[in-house]
């Protein structure tokens, strides 16, 4: 492994020797068909790692494990305070070997180190420490009904879940499907995405040493169209909760209403985020360039149409390009790296497809807009100004480090084209006035409204979309619904 910056972990040496193996009824097993895939790091375009790759078959043995231990136990059967200790236990093995997790997110995904060490693996390990406490703590109710009846419901795990995950936060995104999935009884085939197979695939080592019972989780890398698609088909798949594009939620919610599977969906974005006139701009400016270039733009909320009222707009244009500029690109592996590369060549190759028809439809490209260097799938953080709503840069979800900013001039006309989208995932707003900051994130039309900050996280906090930005809300008590059917029971005491 040529990779510069931080030393590796021996564990993440060793780690990525060899085929890494798929995670199915407790033991890592070789695919059937013996075929193997490459996962790159993007910084360099090197091979990082060779891995198994699952398809029908492979799925269709993970899904009968995940089946097993749900229908004959011992997971369902077992006690909430027992399955929360095994999820806790999880936690801590995680919090044990947090620089692997954090090390191998950086070289398959590309984000910058001080990201995945301080949120991506820290905020994975809240979330299943969250979901553990909530095992055994969600109860149902008795219910006075008419007539001589003892009424009452059973909140009851949903079964086997298919959980298809995307690459721009690979762990993290594992821990928000697997916690609230786990808590309340479900069993679980986890398919991550093939550009970033290998946290979960570390995390499956992991939960084999916490004890979990064999078949409880089931990590199958392997393609969408493939691997994914039939755990989407499988017959005895009960829910698929998803994360990622628009595009596939929809195909997989057609899919999966052959056979009538729960779903939810998890999906784009093009998030606004506005700058009243009010606002304190020594936070708003920062925050509104952190908003979109975390993560390289690659985050379904991302704040990417920056709404500035007009009597700002120069001013806040001007900081926002010079603080562009400052923002030090380089391999996710060195620690002073702000920005890494985007996650693959595929995925660079749109983004700078996306910028090219700014320039053609009459943005004014301010900084950026190209790749900064030959080696690695990199992005320049691009600011665009007077970009006009109905451009294609300002509809469509673009996912990097490119942000449209927009001037406005009064509330309602900013409310109204903020909410002018086909996504609804989350937006923000930046003011110092209170009666604005309830005004406004009343009528917007999104599933997190965020005031004065941007991109913060909580497992306790709901995040989901509204309109094509998805179905259902991932984490806080809100999730556990998405993993539990309802039982009423009559029972005659006449
Ligand atoms: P992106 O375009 O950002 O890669 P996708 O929505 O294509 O996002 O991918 C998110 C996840 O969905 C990945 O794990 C991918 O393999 C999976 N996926 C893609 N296509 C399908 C499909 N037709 N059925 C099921 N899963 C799919």
């Amino acid at each position: 492994v040529n990779q510069v910056g931080s030393s590796l972990h021996p564990n993440v040496i060793d780690f990525l020797q060899g085929t890494k193996e798929l995670f199915i009824d407790g033991r890592f097993v070789p695919s059937s068909s013996g075929k193997t895939f490459k996962t790159f790091n993007p910084a360099t375009e090197e091979v990082l790692a060779v891995v198994a790759e699952a398809e029908a078959a492979d799925v269709d043995k993970a899904v009968r494990a995940a089946r097993r231990a749900f229908d004959e136990g011992p997971w369902s059967t077992m006690s909430g305070a027992e399955r929360g200790r095994l999820i806790y236990k999880l936690a801590d093995l995680m919090e044990e070997h947090r620089l692997e997790l954090a090390q191998l997110d950086t070289l398959d995904n590309g984000k910058p180190i001080r990201e995945t060490t301080n949120a991506d693996v820290p905020l994975a390990i809240e979330h299943f420490r969250y979901y553990a406490g909530w095992a055994g703590k969600v109860v149902g109710q008795t219910i006075p009904v008419a007539g001589n009846y003892f009424n009452y419901t059973r909140h009851e795990p949903v079964g086997v879940v298919g959980q298809i995950i995307p690459w721009n936060f690979p762990l993290l995104m594992a821990a928000w499907k697997l916690g609230a999935a786990l808590a309340m009884g479900c069993t679980v085939v986890l398919k991550p995405a093939e550009q970033t197979p290998l946290s979960a695939l570390y995390l499956a080592t992991l939960i084999q040493e916490a004890g979990f019972p064999d078949g409880v989780v089931n990590v199958v890398p392997g393609f969408g169209e493939t691997a994914g698609a039939a755990l989407v088909d499988h017959p005895q798949v009960d829910k698929i909760a998803f994360t990622g594009s628009t595009e596939v939620g929809k195909l997989i919610m057609r899919q999966a209403s052959q056979t009538l599977k729960r779903v939810t969906l998890e999906l784009g974005g093009k998030s606004p985020n506005i700058i009243l006139p009010d606002a304190d701009l020594s936070r708003a400016v920062p925050g509104a360039l952190m908003g979109i270039m975390f993560n390289q733009g690659q985050v379904c909320c991302a704040g990417s149409r920056l709404f500035i009222q007009k009597k700002a707009y120069d001013n806040v244009v001007a900081d926002l390009v010079s603080m562009a500029k400052t923002i030090r690109q380089g391999s996710g592996m060195q620690p002073e790296t702000e920005m890494g590369p985007l996650v693959s060549d595929e995925q660079q190759g749109k983004v700078l497809r996306y910028i090219e028809s700014g320039v053609n439809d009459g943005a004014e490209l301010l900084v950026g807009g190209g790749r900064p260097t030959d080696q690695g799938y990199f992005v320049s953080p691009t600011v665009f100004a007077n970009v006009r709503d109905e451009m294609t840069i300002a509809k469509e979800e673009i996912f990097g480090p490119v942000v449209a900013a927009m001037p406005f001039e009064d509330l309602d006309e900013v409310i109204r084209r903020a909410n002018q989208s086909d996504y609804g995932l989350a937006a923000g707003l930046w003011t110092e006035n209170v009666r604005n900051a309830h005004y406004v994130a009343s009528k917007l039309k999104a599933g997190t409204v965020w005031v004065n900050c941007y991109n913060v996280f909580d497992a306790a906090a709901p995040f989901g979309g509204y309109k094509q930005s998805g179905i259902g809300r991932e984490m806080g008590s809100y999730a556990l619904n998405n993993y539990t059917e309802v039982k009423d029971v009559w029972i005659n005491v006449g």
